[in-house]
């Protein structure tokens, strides 16, 4: 049944402080809102009651084993959802919260099993974003949130893409316009004896380490190994996925963009719509096909930032193919590469 889907935009935490309590009265009595992080849109509920959880599988067609995130805008309501709060957990906290890390740690019995999937762990952050601190504090602390889209479909960075996933389905979006990182927190599993991460983001591997010593890197996310599994229950699903069939080409650039080339005219000769992804030095390389710059190759903020955004608008174009160049870049290069070669399946041509 669809039901009428409020947007409301919010320029300012304390003007609009009416449609955020509105919000948050939304969330108490078990309903679901959009809300923005500084990662991705959120779909958020309150975390503490089982069907208000519910609602979340159900609005995003979400497998119902694979936990959500619960948002919290206090480092002391950690303490009240869970019986072993790690030191790790502080120090991680202290360096890195309220910003784009989640934890794993042992969840206790306020927290019911909707919220985690069956599982006795519960992932934990504290989002860098004023809309969504203030809306997790005027719903009483406690927001699970997965991304805002369809499940399969690439998260949202703008309120627009969740209309576009959610209208119909949930009462409420908090519009606060274009997020800061464009891509999903970075998980880390502090259950484990060493830390590991489950998710690589925006927080990497030697920022951690800089802060509690040696963490490990999943070995069921790196690369194409399907035979390992990955631990968070989300990874092993074909996420992100664009509709079209999606292809990265890896290698020198100049040979890079020989290859596309001919990728592009064989494309079209076969009557193929074909979308590239390339940056901003690599755009006069291309003078075929619908051609999207990703941003320039050193800006790995940029590129973070338009990369789900970009596979929308080739969902909008309905393009049969997608032919990537791929963005290895030093520090978030891992997360942005993990994200592109899910939507691709793994499909990679080396040149
Ligand atoms: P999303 O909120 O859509 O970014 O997805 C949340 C991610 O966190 C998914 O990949 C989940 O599988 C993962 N996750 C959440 N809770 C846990 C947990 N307790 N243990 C392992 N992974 C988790
Ligand atoms: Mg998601």
């Amino acid at each position: 049944m669809a039901m009428d889907t409020k947007i409301e935009i919010i320029k300012d935490c304390l003007i609009d402080a009416k449609k955020l309590r509105i919000a948050g009265e939304i969330i108490k009595e078990g309903g679901l809102v959009a809300f923005p992080t500084e990662t991705v849109y959120g779909l958020g509920a309150d975390a503490l009651n089982a069907d208000a959880s519910k609602k979340i599988y159900e609005a995003k067609g979400r497998p119902c084993d694979n936990p959500l995130i619960v948002h919290i805008a206090e480092f002391s309501d950690l303490e009240k959802i869970s019986g072993n709060v790690p030191p790790a957990a502080r120090k991680l906290s202290d360096a890195f919260w309220p910003g784009p890390l989640t934890i794993i740690i042992e969840k206790n019995e306020k927290v019911p099993y909707e919220t985690t999937g069956g599982m006795n762990t519960v992932a934990v952050r504290m989002p860098d974003h004023p809309i969504a601190l203030a809306l997790i504090r005027e719903s009483g602390g406690y927001i699970a949130a997965p991304s805002a889209n369809t499940s399969g479909r690439p998260s949202p960075t703008l309120a627009e893409h969740v209309a576009e996933d959610m209208h119909g389905k949930i009462p409420m979006i908090l519009d606060g316009g274009a997020v800061g990182i464009g891509i999903e927190s970075t998980i880390v599993d502090l259950t484990e004896e060493i830390p590991m991460i489950l998710r690589p983001g925006y927080i990497t591997q030697d920022m951690l380490e800089k802060v509690i010593g040696e963490v490990r890197m999943d070995p069921g996310i790196i690369a194409s190994d399907s035979l390992r599994k990955p631990k968070a229950p989300g990874m092993k699903y074909k996420h992100y996925a664009p509709k079209a069939d999606l292809v990265l080409i890896d290698g020198e650039e100049g040979r890079v963009i020989e290859k596309i080339n001919e990728l592009i005219a064989a494309a079209i000769s076969e009557d193929k719509r074909v979308g590239v992804i390339c940056t901003d030095e690599s755009r006069s390389g291309y003078q075929a096909g619908q051609v999207i710059s990703i941003g320039a190759r050193n800006d790995e903020d940029a590129i973070a930032q338009h990369l789900y955004k970009i596979l929308r608008e080739f969902d909008d174009m309905e393009v049969d193919l997608i032919y990537s160049e791929s963005f290895a870049t030093p520090r978030m290069g891992q997360a942005i590469m993990n994200r592109l070669l899910k939507a691709a399946g793994h499909q990679v041509i080396t040149v």
